[in-house]
């Protein structure tokens, strides 16, 4: 199901699953407020592509770690 985005006067913007056909929310179930939707097509292919995978490739900087250290006993490249 897709996902739409709101925004609250009172909450800001939040997502909210709803089918095809449901009717657009007009106010927020959680504090009554009326709600505009946004146009939001592509909110699940943001959400769905690990963004911040990218920082997990970064290892324990082997320049830096000493000879014996664990960073750099697992490190691919030699250290003399
Ligand atoms: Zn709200």
């Amino acid at each position: 199901m897709p996902i739409y985005e709101y925004d609250c006067p009172k909450c800001g913007r939040f997502d909210v699953i709803q089918k095809m056909s449901a009717a657009p929310l007009e106010t927020h179930e959680a504090c009554g407020s009326k709600v505009t939707k946004l146009l939001s097509a592509g909110s699940f292919a943001f959400k769905g592509s690990g963004f911040y995978q990218t920082d997990y490739k970064a290892a324990p900087s082997c320049e830096r770690a000493s000879a014996g250290s664990p960073a750099c006993a697992t490190c691919p490249s030699a250290h003399g």
